[in-house]
C-alpha cells in the first residue's frame, strides 16, 4: 500500500487529540483507523530480567511495517506529545530495555512472519541468504533453512530471541570467533526510522543508518527485515568437553583454539565450574559419569578453593574444498595439542539441530520446576585479554561471598577483527585482537533468595561492573547489552564512538523517541 494513501486513512485529528497532553492512553482502547492501538498486553511490561516492570500507556500489535510507520510519523510530528515508542522482540532483556514507561510498546512478534531463503548456486555470484522479518526468532529461521539445507552461520546461546533483538545488541555464542557476531553476517535492513521514513539500507546503501542500527540499542530506528548470510548446514556435530584445573592453562588452550586452530574447529566456549550446577547447564548430552568424578574433586579441594574450568568446543560434519572433513582425525589433532586434564574430557555426537537448541533443554528442565521466570540479575562483560586473570579474581572474589551461586559463568575468547567498527557495538579500547567474552548469568531462585538478596547480587554486579571499567583497575572491561542511567556513564561506556552516536541520533531519531528502556536520552517535542 502507497504509504501517502495508507496516511489518509488515519484518523489524523483523533489521533493528536488523543496523543495531546497528557498524551495517556488509559481510558480504552483505541481504534484510529488502521492504527489500533491496545491498553496494554501481558507481555508490554515485562521481560526475562523480572527486575523492571515500568507499564506502557499503550501496545501496539502492528501487521505490517506501515503501521510502525504511520505511528512514528505521527508521534514525530505532534509536538503535543511526549510518548515514546519501544520496540519489543522477545523480551529477553535484563533490564527494561523493551520497556517503554507511559510510552507505547510495539510488540514486533505481530508482523506476519516471512522467512525468503535465496540458494546461491555459486558462490561467485554471491552468496545465499534469507530475508525475514524482525520479530521472528532464530529459531524459526533455523528451522526453515535447514529444510533447504542451509543455515546462518553465527549464533547466540539461546534461540527463543528475535532477529530484530540480538542485532541492535550483537549476538555472540561458540561461532563468534570465526564467522564474527550476528551483526556482523547480516547484509541488508530495512529500518522504520524514529522519524517513520521507511528505509532499505545495506554496507552500501544509506550506509549510517545500517551500521548505526547494528548493535545500536535500537536507538535509531526498527528492524522490519533483515537480510542474513547462509552456509550450507552440517547434519551432525561433535560436541567436546575438557576440563582444567588451572586457569592459565585453560586460556591458553581456549585461544589457541580460535587462533591458530580457527579453520579446524567450528565452536568454543568455556566455563568455570563452580560447583555440581555448572555441569549440568546445557549438558544433556554429556554421560553422567562426568558429573560424578566431581564431587571427589570438590571435597579434595574444598580448603583450597581451587576451581575447575571447562572448554567446550566443536567440530561440525561438513565439507571442505576435498570432501567430508574427518571428525575423528581433525579431533585428534586439535586434542593432541591441546593441555587438558587427561582423564577429564568427553565428546559425543548429537544433530546440528540439537546442538544449537541446547539451552531450550535447560529452559524445558527450569520450567518444570519454576525456576525459567524468575529473576535473573545477569552480568555480561567484554574483557582484554590482557586483563582476564584480574577480572576472574575480581569475579570469583566478590561471588564468593554467595555460596549458593545458581547460573552458569561463561567465558570465552573472541576476536575483536571480525567486528565491523563502523556498527554502534561497543567493544574494549585494547590493542590485542583477542578479547573474553564473560557472562555471569545467575538466576535468583525465589525460594532462598528474597528481594533483599536479589538487591544484594544486583549490588554485586554493579561493583564488579564499575571496578572492571574503572581505568585505573588494569582490567578495561566494557559491558555487553549494557544498562546505565545515566549520561555520562553512557558517554563513559561509548568513548570514541560517544560523538558519533550522538550525531546519528539527531541523523535518525532527533526527537529521541526510540527506546526510552535504554535510559541514553531523554525525549524531545
Ligand atoms: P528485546 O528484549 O525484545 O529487545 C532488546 C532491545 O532491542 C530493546 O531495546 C528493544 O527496544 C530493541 N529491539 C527489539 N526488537 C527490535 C527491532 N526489531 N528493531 C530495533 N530494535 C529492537 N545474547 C547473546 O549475544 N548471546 C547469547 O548467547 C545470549 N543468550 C541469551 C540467553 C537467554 C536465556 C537470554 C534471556 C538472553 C540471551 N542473550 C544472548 C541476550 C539477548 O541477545 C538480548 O537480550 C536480546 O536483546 C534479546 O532479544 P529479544 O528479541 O528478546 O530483545
Amino acid at each position: 500500500m502507497e504509504f501517502a494513501l495508507f496516511c489518509t486513512r488515519v484518523n489524523f485529528l483523533a489521533f493528536l487529540l488523543a496523543l495531546s497532553s497528557p498524551c495517556k492512553f488509559i481510558q480504552s482502547p483505541m481504534d484510529f483507523g488502521p492504527l489500533k492501538l491496545l491498553q496494554t498486553t501481558n507481555t508490554a511490561s515485562l521481560d526475562f530480567g523480572r527486575i523492571y516492570f515500568n507499564t506502557p500507556s499503550a501496545v501496539l500489535r502492528p501487521q505490517s511495517p506501515e503501521e510502525i510507520s504511520v505511528l512514528l510519523s505521527l508521534l514525530s510530528a505532534s509536538s503535543f506529545c511526549e510518548a515514546t515508542v519501544a520496540a519489543r522482540g522477545a523480551g529477553h532483556s535484563i533490564n527494561g530495555q523493551a520497556q517503554a514507561l507511559n510510552g507505547i510498546v510495539v510488540e514486533m512478534d505481530s508482523l506476519p512472519s516471512s522467512i525468503k531463503i535465496h540458494r546461491s548456486a555459486d558462490r561467485t555470484f554471491g552468496p545465499s541468504y534469507a530475508d525475514v522479518s524482525g520479530g521472528t526468532l532464530w529459531v524459526e529461521l533455523l528451522k526453515e533453512t535447514l529444510r533447504v539445507g542451509l543455515t546462518p552461520r553465527s549464533w547466540t546461546d539461546y534461540l527463543y530471541l528475535s532477529i530484530g533483538g540480538t542485532l541492535s545488541n550483537g549476538g555472540i555464542s561458540g561461532q563468534t570467533f570465526k564467522y564474527g557476531p550476528q551483526i556482523s553476517n547480516v547484509i541488508q535492513l530495512d529500518v522504520v526510522t524514529g522519524s517513520g521514513e521507511l528505509v532499505t539500507c545495506s554496507p552500501s546503501k544509506s550506509s549510517d543508518l545500517f551500521f548505526a542500527v547494528l548493535g545500536g540499542l535500537g536507538q535509531f530506528g526498527i528492524i522490519t527485515s533483515a537480510r542474513i548470510l547462509l552456509q550450507e548446514a552440517p547434519h551432525k556435530v561433535k560436541w567436546v568437553r575438557a576440563f582444567y584445573d588451572d586457569f592459565e592453562t585453560f586460556t591458553k588452550d581456549q585461544e589457541l583454539l580460535v587462533v591458530s586452530m580457527r579453520d579446524k574447529v567450528d565452536y568454543v566456549e568455556g566455563f568455570i565450574v563452580l560447583n555440581e550446577g555448572s555441569l549440568h547447564s546445557s549438558s544433556f548430552a554429556f554421560p553422567a559419569n562426568m558429573s560424578s568424578i566431581f564431587p571427589q574433586l570438590f571435597q579434595q579441594n574444598t580448603s583450597s578453593n581451587i576451581h575447575y574450568y571447562c572448554i567446550e568446543f566443536a567440530i561440525y560434519d561438513q565439507h571442505d574444498k576435498k570432501g567430508f572433513i574427518n571428525v575423528g582425525q581433525v579431533l585428534e589433532e586439535i586434542s593432541n595439542k591441546m593441555s587438558f586434564m587427561s582423564s577429564l574430557v568427553s565428546s559425543v555426537e548429537v544433530p546440528y539441530f540439537d546442538f544449537l537448541n541446547r539451552v531450550n533443554i535447560e529452559e524445558v528442565n527450569l520450567r518444570r520446576i519454576g525456576l525459567w521466570d524468575v529473576a535473573h540479575p545477569w552480568l555480561n562483560m567484554f574483557v582484554p585479554k590482557a586483563g582476564i586473570t584480574k577480572f576472574r579474581d575480581l569475579m570469583l572474589q566478590t561471588i564468593s561471598a554467595s555460596p549458593t551461586f545458581e547460573g552458569p559463568i561463561l567465558l570465552y575468547p573472541i576476536l575483536k577483527d571480525k567486528w565491523n567498527s563502523n556498527s554502534s557495538a561497543v567493544l574494549p579500547d585494547s590493542e590485542d585482537n583477542v578479547v573474553y567474552i564473560v557472562g555471569m548469568l545467575r538466576s535468583a531462585n525465589p525460594n532462598t533468595c528474597s528481594q533483599q538478596c536479589l538487591e544484594n547480587l544486583l549490588q554485586q554486579n554493579h561493583q564488579i561492573a564499575k571496578t572492571a571499567i574503572d581505568p585505573g583497575m588494569g582490567i578495561g572491561g566494557k559491558q555487553y547489552l549494557p544498562h546505565y542511567t545515566q549520561e555520562e556513564q553512557w558517554r563513559a561506556h561509548f568513548g570514541g564512538k560517544w560523538q558519533r552516536f550522538l550525531a546519528r541520533k539527531s541523523d535518525f531519531d532527533p526527537q529521541n523517541i526510540l527506546a526510552p528502556g535504554q535510559a541514553i536520552f531523554k525525549r524531545k517535542y
